[in-house]
């Protein structure tokens, strides 16, 4: 009852951001009651009025029927596949699923996937589209704060396997990303925290005025200012969103694949050696969410830019302090407590050594001389980042 009330609440005109991408520009549309205009909006840029629906068990309980009325109301015809929630649904398996899917239904070409859900639904399903008849049309409606400020915006799309995350993909931009503030009402605090750290880490690599925003706005952001009324809220959660996603649109249009050989695409990873690392040791149980691995990342991230003498530790102290206010862990050692487990700098440098982001089996860091001012380097030594691991509470 209550997604429903909130997607009958004022519907308002969505506001693009838009992704300027040469062989395939789109907009990303930003609003509040956009999933019920979905079908309005989609119409004139899908190339068939055809489309298979991919969304998790959750999501589908609370949003689908929000979004199958408004796709049948604009004359979408479209089938559904529903998989179980969770990380572990973006693997081989879940992937076969959503495959043999799209072909039982027999797709052509011109038949548009719709990924309705958070990162993992968007990117099990952009695999998907990237892959059956070697690429469908595809449309992202994220549904977690996480994947509307991130995973939902570039064209990064993939699953797990047994050898790590992420390690099986394709770039597959869509032709569109509808964005529903108004589905954050029903999303778990918890997981408004996870998205918050990717909205903090766009300002701390390219965007100084979206940081001291996020200082000021933060608690709000993630419902843990009491004194911000619901709209307020919504309003700065949506503002939130405009803006991350305006800074990920930007990098992401520089540096498409990934291939700049300095900053571009490669900033975004600030905190996520260590965030990965994390996750990887605590074998993405959902003990840890990404979010909250990645505001553990940013803590680290800032204080071996600290320690290598780029950046002020006063800087490193003002993150940790601000995301902690919200809830949030940014220290192993608060980490450790709360999970009733000491973690080992050893097995986490270890993880890092398996990274994706190595250049010539060296570990790849995002770093810091100050807000808005990051880079990339492969110098780090690795006693360097034990040293800081155990100071931190390894
Ligand atoms: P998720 O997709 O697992 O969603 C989190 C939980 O929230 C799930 O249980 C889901 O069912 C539930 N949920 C979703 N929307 C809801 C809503 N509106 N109300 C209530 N519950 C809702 O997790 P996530 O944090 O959105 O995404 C994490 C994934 O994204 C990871 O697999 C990560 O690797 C990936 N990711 C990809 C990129 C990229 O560029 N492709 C970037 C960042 C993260
Ligand atoms: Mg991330």
């Amino acid at each position: 009852a209550r997604a429903a009330a909130s997607h009958e609440a004022s519907s308002e005109p969505p506001v693009p951001v838009h992704v300027p991408l040469r062989a395939h520009p789109y907009d990303i549309l930003v609003g509040r009651g956009v999933l019920a205009q979905a079908g309005a909006l989609l119409a004139p840029l899908l190339p068939q009025r055809r489309g298979m629906i991919v969304t998790d068990e959750t999501v589908a309980a609370l949003h689908l029927p929000t979004l199958q009325a408004a796709l049948a109301a604009a004359g979408i015809e479209c089938g559904t596949v529903v998989v179980p929630p969770g990380e572990a649904t973006k693997s081989l398996r879940g992937f076969g699923t959503v495959t043999d899917a799209l072909l039982a239904a027999g797709v052509e070409r011109r038949c548009s996937v719709i990924a309705l859900g958070g990162g993992v639904v968007g990117d099990l399903a952009g695999f998907a589209a990237a892959s059956v008849l070697r690429g469908l049309p595809f449309v992202q409606i994220p549904t977690t704060l996480l994947s509307q400020v991130d995973s939902s915006v570039g064209g990064k799309t993939g699953i797990n396997t047994v050898h790590g995350k992420n390690l099986l993909g394709a770039f597959h931009q869509p032709i569109a990303v509808l964005v529903d503030t108004a589905v954050l009402d029903t999303l778990p605090p918890r997981e408004l925290r996870a998205g918050y750290a990717e909205i903090i880490k766009a300002g701390l690599i390219g965007d100084a005025a979206l940081f001291e925003w996020c200082l000021h706005n933060g608690a709000a952001i993630v419902g843990a200012d009491t004194a911000a009324g619901m709209q307020t809220t919504a309003a700065l959660q949506a503002e939130a969103i405009r803006r991350a996603c305006r800074f990920k649109a930007d990098v992401v249009a520089d540096d498409e694949r990934e291939t700049a050989s300095n900053g571009g695409r490669a900033l975004l990873n600030l905190g996520h050696t260590f965030a990965h690392a994390l996750e990887a040791e605590l074998l993405f149980d959902g003990r840890l969410l990404h979010g909250e691995a990645v505001a553990i990342g940013l803590g680290l991230a800032l204080r071996l830019s600290a320690e290598l003498g780029h950046c002020s530790p006063a800087l490193a102290g003002q993150v940790v302090q601000h995301l902690e206010q919200l809830g949030m862990h940014a220290r192993i050692s608060t980490l450790s407590v709360s999970l009733g487990t000491a973690l080992s700098a050893a097995r986490l440098a270890a993880h890092m050594q398996r990274d994706k982001k190595l250049r010539d089996g060296r570990i790849g860091f995002v770093l810091l001389r100050q807000v808005a001012d990051a880079f990339t380097s492969h110098d780090v030594d690795a006693e360097t980042v034990q040293r800081l691991l155990v100071d931190e509470g390894c």
